[in-house]
């Protein structure tokens, strides 16, 4: 293993994977340290891919993020990319494949992976990373490069190399996933049949779900079973800080995924805060599975099939980049000129203390400039996916994983041609920059439509 690189990545997830995949793509050096035993980050969980197609039906998303799709289509690893009347468009995936695939295609391009580092220290001297050391199994490794690329969600490198960072006061809650098995799907379309109020959205969504739209989806998200949930309250046996049931089908038949669990008040930053976020967690799966089993139609069978790796985090530190993406760029929809990637889905924000969830319908992408995954004061560190510099008012339309995946693509790309042209990343040539991403089969532009052909 070497030690000196052009470009290190820290995290392995959606942001991570491209840039470190894009950078040696470029004949970069390239380290990609990753502190579980997988790549993959949050993908892991097997949530769907969320931000390929735009409210308007736009196919917003090519390049890397695309081709873990087609590689994933390859092993029967996705359904591909399906109309959702809330989210836009699900991508499910089979977690197993996207962690095979994803490092496949990093050993592929060369990357060197190291899985079981964690981030311990980092080395800043004149606004510059000069090294950093990691955690692997218990041994100390020193690195250095000439470009770090923050991947981790939660901006580990960014706050330890004394970046500008912010984060908002309170904060989204975090959730743990988990796959229920053996559902039956006909008892429970039987009851929506039967109750189609039971699929009503809440105000706070912003869009509307018929019961309809399920009975012929090859695969669908729910979030419903209010009335369920107020009996559940009643009997003393619903406790969670939630005023929906949220589940998506998988590829698996029998098989969903339940977004519903809250840790609110967790900062996954903060080593304490997520350990209480995971122990409210692990309680709250047990008391939904009763709920599931004692509640809800179609479910009475149902087994705990997985619990997603640990908590997920929609919310902690960002850091302050060249430019920050703020609500204004939701007024006309614009998709700048220093565009680097498209982020097609609604402003999502799940209400930090509360029980519910706001979602806010964007009309179509809008354009994320490369200035955010620049540090404003730290010369040669970027920063992709979760941690980029996006302002909190539009955060909620950012953080997924297809957007963050072309976020990565994005900061490995420029990575790269900053090293090959020895300038600053701050100076970057905007036109190049974008040529290099188009050639590479990078939408930076809407007007594709997606057909489900596609
Ligand atoms: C409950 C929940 C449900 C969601 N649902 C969806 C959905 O359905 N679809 C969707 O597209 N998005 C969804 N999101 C959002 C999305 O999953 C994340 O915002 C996205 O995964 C962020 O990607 P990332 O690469 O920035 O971070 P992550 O996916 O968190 O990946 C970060 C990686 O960095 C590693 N890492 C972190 N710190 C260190 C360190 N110090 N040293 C070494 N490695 C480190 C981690 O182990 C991880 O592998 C959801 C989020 C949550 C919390």
């Amino acid at each position: 293993m070497n030690t000196t690189y052009d470009v290190i990545v820290v995290g392995g997830g959606p942001g991570g994977l491209p840039a470190a995949i894009a950078a040696a793509r470029e004949g970069m050096k390239v380290l990609l340290i990753e502190r579980s035993a997988a790549l993959g980050g949050l993908a892991n969980s097997g949530l769907p891919l969320l931000g390929f197609v735009d409210r308007a039906g736009n196919h917003v998303l090519g390049g890397i993020p695309q081709e873990f799709v087609d590689r994933l289509a390859e092993v029967d690893g996705t359904l591909g990319h399906i109309q959702c009347p809330i989210h836009n468009s699900l991508t499910i995936i089979n977690p197993h494949w996207f962690r095979i695939i994803a490092l496949e295609m990093c050993q592929e391009a060369g990357v060197d992976v190291l899985l079981y580092a964690e981030l311990m220290d980092v080395t800043t001297t004149d606004q510059r990373i000069t090294e950093i050391t990691a955690l692997c199994r218990g041994e100390i490794r020193s690195f250095t490069a000439s470009v770090f690329i923050d991947a981790t969600g939660d901006a580990c490198l960014s706050t330890k190399a004394g970046a500008l960072c912010q984060k908002n006061e309170k904060l989204q809650p975090g959730s743990l996933t988990f796959t229920i098995g053996n559902m039956n799907k006909t008892r429970f379309l039987k009851y929506l049949e039967e109750h189609p109020e039971s699929a009503k959205l809440p105000d706070t969504y912003g869009m509307a779900q018929t019961h309809e739209q399920f009975f012929d989806a090859k695969a669908f998200t729910f979030t419903g079973f209010a009335e369920l949930i107020a009996l559940a309250r009643q009997n003393n046996d619903f406790s969670l800080p939630r005023d929906r049931i949220i589940f998506m089908t998988l590829g698996e038949p029998g098989q969903v995924m339940v977004n519903t669990t809250r840790a609110n008040g967790v900062d996954t930053s903060d080593y304490e805060s997520v350990l209480q976020g995971e122990f409210a967690c692990h309680r709250q799966i047990k008391e939904l599975m009763r709920f599931f089993k004692k509640y809800a139609p179609g479910f009475e069978d149902c087994y705990l099939a997985s619990i997603s790796p640990c908590l997920g985090s929609r919310e902690s530190y960002r850091i302050i980049g060249e430019k920050t993406l703020t609500s204004d760029a939701l007024c006309h929809c614009d998709i700048p000129a220093d565009t680097v990637t498209l982020a097609g889905y609604n402003v999502d924000v799940h209400v930090p203390y509360s029980e519910q969830l706001s979602l806010q319908p964007v009309k179509h992408a809008v354009g994320v400039p490369f200035g955010c995954l620049v540090s404003q004061n730290i010369h040669n560190l970027m920063a992709a996916g979760r941690c980029a510099s996006v302002d909190s008012s539009i955060y909620g339309l950012t953080r997924i994983m297809g957007t963050c995946m072309g976020m990565g693509e994005a900061a490995g790309t420029a990575a790269a041609l900053a090293l090959r042209s020895n300038i600053e990343l701050k100076d970057m040539d905007g036109s190049k920059l974008r040529d290099k991403l188009l050639k590479n089969n990078v939408i930076l532009n809407i007007g594709k439509k997606w057909t489900p052909a596609d």
